[in-house]
């Protein structure tokens, strides 16, 4: 074993008999790998990641083949598309594998209904005047997401990340990486064509009579395995709007089917499922970091501790998460030379949840997903505003005139994670009630669209809903970014200030926002720069 990692899994007989009720469980940790040790390199070089999102795992796959010795920790379980079509629960009948040891599940955070509780899919991290959704698994994020990947546009970036210059190289390289590592593409017209994305065509036919052209981008789906769903040979998933709890056709191509398998095909990194990280403290005699991880069991008990070592850590947990193992270690001492920046710059990307209803078009009870492009105002007085449809995951009460939008805004308003005290743990504040600038600008375009594209051609009838009280408007997110912010308590590189060898590669490097699209490419192509940047220096 190199010397650089050493795994020290202390179990104590306490622990072990304590859970012997999840024995049933260990073993099919120790089936999936948990204590398996990758094929040793020569390099000498090790690595830990934290995290299977898109940055852990863009993280995970550039360290492997870079010849580092890596373990990455991932507290979720890895999720193998069954044959069957029940790998993930559905919208329509959820059940725990939906949730993140929760007893209730939805696609929002008050459209909750009671499910046993599970290592499932979405963990909601309830804050102080914000909820913030966040996928949980082997791919993290990517298991969950809708599969928008889109690229901001130049003066959207410009306006959220000032002091990042090279918009342009990651256009160049860094998107384009991205989104081949993802396979995306745009949604094919012969897909679109088809009877059940007539929300799509809807759409799109909205924008033009809103006056504008859709600005199609790309989606992670594997558009083959949704024809095979639309011929009744896949079962269906993308095609009836169902991403959210995970897609049972495995037509998603979330990081679990490209850039994790090929970090493990290099020989050099181990993924740890069911290992949640719960300390972080740097090495005494050299650089370098000593993470300590639970290894739990579907019930959320410690099965043991594991303590593991590396040269390098990076920091993958998504944005609350990365954020909270830093505020934790620097209050509790273990990582004390932390920046006071680190818990700053919480955002929700600027979400603004809507719901059109009462529509005189036709979208289809059945929506077939994800969606179809975006449109984007820049007339708003309060700056530019962008919106996207998305396909209702859920068949319409409404029969086929009930659709759901994400509109998105520039705001300022930024929450924090701070340590509470008495809590002793990290909490999410976000000091910004209903009515602030967000909900005002989300309002007020999705008001103004609704005049030009449905009243304003007497198609009245249609009405926007944007109420917290129903689950829409700003209440919640599924975007929440920043806490280690580039600039801020990290450097350009994603270097974490404070201490050598510590690296943010997730949604917590951004400001609160990307700049009016759906943050994960975004990410992943920040990640990919983070690691090139890496990589040429180590
Ligand atoms: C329902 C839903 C739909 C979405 N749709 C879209 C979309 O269409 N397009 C888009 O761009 N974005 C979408 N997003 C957002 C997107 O998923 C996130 O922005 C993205 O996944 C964040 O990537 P990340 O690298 O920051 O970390 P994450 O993807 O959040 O991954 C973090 C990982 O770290 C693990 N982890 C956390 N704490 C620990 C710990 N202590 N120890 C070990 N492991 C830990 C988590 O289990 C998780 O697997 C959606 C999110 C949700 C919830």
């Amino acid at each position: 074993m190199n010397s650089d990692l050493r795994h020290t899994t202390r179990i104590s007989r306490r622990t072990a008999l304590r859970s012997a009720a999840g024995l049933g469980a260990l073993g099919a940790l120790a089936a999936a790998g948990a204590n398996a040790v990758a094929a040793p390199n020569d390099s000498g070089k090790s690595a830990i990641v934290i995290g299977t999102g898109f940055g852990g795992s863009v993280a995970a796959l550039r360290l492997g083949e870079a010849g580092f010795r890596t373990t990455v920790f991932e507290r979720g379980r890895r999720w193998t598309i069954r044959k069957d079509g029940n790998t993930f629960a559905s919208t329509t009948a959820p059940d725990g594998r939906a949730a993140w040891f929760s007893d209730t599940v939805g696609l929002t955070s008050t459209l909750g209904i009671p499910v046993q509780r599970y290592p499932g899919l979405l963990d909601t991290v309830k804050g102080n005047g914000i909820s913030s959704v966040y996928g949980v698994g082997v791919g993290g994020g990517s298991l969950a997401f809708g599969a928008f990947t889109a690229i901001p546009r130049k003066q959207d970036f410009r306006h959220v990340f000032p002091e990042v210059a090279d918009y342009d190289s990651l256009a160049a390289t860094y998107y384009p990486r991205a989104l081949a590592m993802l396979n995306a593409s745009p949604l094919p017209a012969d897909i679109m064509a088809h009877p059940r994305y007539v929300g799509a065509r809807s759409w799109a036919a909205t924008v033009r009579r809103y006056g504008k052209e859709p600005v199609a981008f790309d989606y992670a789906i594997d558009w083959d395995i949704v024809r095979d769903e639309l011929s009744g040979k896949a079962t269906p998933s993308i095609t009836i709007g169902e991403l959210g709890f995970g897609v049972n056709s495995g037509a998603k191509n979330s990081t679990d089917h490209n850039y994790l398998p090929a970090a493990e095909r290099t020989g050099n990194v181990t993924i740890k499922p069911m290992h949640e990280v719960f300390e972080i403290r740097p090495r005494s005699r050299r650089a370098g970091f000593i993470v300590k991880a639970r290894v739990i069991d579907d019930q959320h008990r410690t099965v043991r501790i594991v303590t593991a070592e590396a040269d390098h850590l990076f920091l993958g947990a998504g944005s609350f998460h990365t954020t909270r193992l830093l505020v934790e270690a620097r209050a509790r001492g273990t990582l004390p030379r932390l920046s006071t920046r680190i818990g700053d710059g919480f955002g929700a990307n600027g979400d603004f949840l809507t719901a059109r209803a009462g529509l005189t078009d036709d979208y289809g009870a059945i929506q077939g997903g994800p969606g179809f492009g975006r449109v984007y105002e820049d007339g708003m007085a309060g700056g530019p505003v962008s919106m996207v449809y998305h396909s209702t995951p859920l068949p319409s009460p409404l029969g086929k005139t009930l659709t759901t939008n994400l509109i998105q805004v520039h705001t300022d308003e930024r929450g924090t994670v701070d340590y509470d005290h008495a809590g002793r743990a990290a909490v999410l504040n976000y000091p910004h009630p209903e009515g602030n600038v967000l909900d005002r600008r989300g309002a007020a375009f999705a008001e103004h669209f609704h005049q030009r594209a449905e009243a304003r051609h007497g198609r009245v009838g249609g009405f926007p809903v944007y109420s917290r009280a129903a689950g829409f408007g700003s209440g919640s997110t599924y975007h929440g970014l920043g806490g280690v912010v580039i600039n801020q308590a990290a450097d350009q590189n994603g270097a974490v200030h404070g201490y050598d060898n510590l690296y943010v590669v997730d949604g917590a490097f951004a400001p609160g926002a990307v700049g009016l699209v759906n943050p994960s490419l975004t990410i992943a192509a920040m990640a990919e720069r983070t690691m090139d940047r890496f990589v040429v220096t180590h």
